[in-house]
């Protein structure tokens, strides 16, 4: 079996790395307008690092990788460090979360780099709205880049979509639909607590509202890394998956991840305060024994579950754009 076992008898598998902390959008859930102070240029790994570090975690028998941020698309020649890793030996599997802006001049590059998969965020069809929800975007950039990724070859894009009560949550249909004349895949998440932003939507109460355009499904026919539980319409070719850290009972229980900082800093669980220094021993140029024992110590202090579960719920006060999302 690959993969690493934590305390809790789960099966570490997954590295996410946030290869920046900034972004060319401003999400209202993510980041305020005017930014976050960034992390200077010089705090920030390197390929060769990121790359070091990923063999360290492949020789422990994780095996899937994602690229993040921030925007990973901004960060300079990302399709460079796509080739580094998909060199690397155990790592089977290497996508990115990409808010597709910038997916139209790219995709190509990155299929040829060896990404497997893209995943794609979009929170509404309106292109009025898009800009209220991002202060910069362009829905139509976006539109265009998941078709590029399409045609460079990348299947299935998944599209994921923030449901914000009273903002978003009125297109649910209209994405919902795109499963079946796209043959989209769709994944609504549930808005973690930030700022005070919007209201979260209960992922059952979005599928007894999609129960309205036919009855959903149980799907396996997406294999997912991740926490997302899938479902289809009958006659569509896509999936919907509900991604639910606020009321999903075992979305913990089933985490599979490790989070690797632009800082270099080695987190155990999204909305945790622990993290690991590998930036330091990276630098350093420590031997691979000893990067090995850092992750390991990581994967042992990985909690339960998350703090917006249980009798410490408070909100999140870290933003999403500096830990990966
Ligand atoms: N810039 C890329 C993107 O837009 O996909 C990658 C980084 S973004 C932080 C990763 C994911 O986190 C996106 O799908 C985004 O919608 C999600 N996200 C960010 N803040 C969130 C929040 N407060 N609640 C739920 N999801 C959030």
């Amino acid at each position: 079996m690959t993969g690493i076992i934590d305390s809790f008898g789960r099966n570490i598998t997954y590295l996410r790395i946030s290869v920046t902390d900034r972004c060319n959008l401003r999400c209202i859930y993510c980041m305020p307008p005017e930014g976050v102070p960034q992390i200077s240029h010089s705090e920030v790994l390197s390929y060769e690092e990121i790359g070091t570090a990923v063999q360290a975690a492949g020789q422990l028998g994780i095996n899937k990788v994602r690229l993040t941020g921030g925007e990973p698309l901004i960060r300079a020649d990302l399709p460079k460090l796509v080739g580094m890793l998909s060199q690397i030996e155990g790592i089977d599997e290497l996508s990115l979360t990409t808010n597709g802006t910038l997916l139209k001049k790219y995709a190509p590059d990155l299929k040829q780099a060896g990404l497997s998969r893209v995943n794609v965020s979009l929170d509404t069809f309106k292109a009025d709205k898009f800009r209220d929800i991002t202060h910069f975007g362009e829905l139509k950039d976006v539109l265009e880049g998941i078709d590029a990724a399409k045609e460079a070859g990348f299947h299935p894009v998944k599209i994921n979509m923030v449901v914000m009560r009273g903002i978003n949550d009125d297109e649910i249909l209209d994405f919902a639909r795109m499963t079946y004349e796209g043959g989209w895949h769709i994944r609504f998440i549930e808005l973690m607590p930030f700022k005070g932003v919007a209201e979260f939507t209960p992922s059952s109460e979005l599928r007894q509202h999609i129960n309205s355009l036919g009855e959903l499904q149980s799907s396996t026919s997406l294999t997912g890394n991740g926490p997302a539980t899938y479902y289809s319409l009958a006659g569509a070719k896509g999936t919907i998956g509900f991604i639910s850290p606020l009321t999903e009972p075992t979305f913990c229980s089933r985490c599979n991840r490790m989070r690797l900082t632009p800082d270099g800093k080695l987190r155990p669980c999204l909305l945790g305060e622990d993290e690991i220094d590998l930036r330091s021993p990276l630098r350093n140029n420590v031997p691979m024994d000893r990067l090995k024992r850092l992750i390991l110590q990581a994967v042992a202090s990985k909690p339960e579950h998350h703090p917006l579960i249980g009798d410490n719920f408070r909100l999140v006060n870290r933003k999403m754009s500096q830990i990966g999302g």
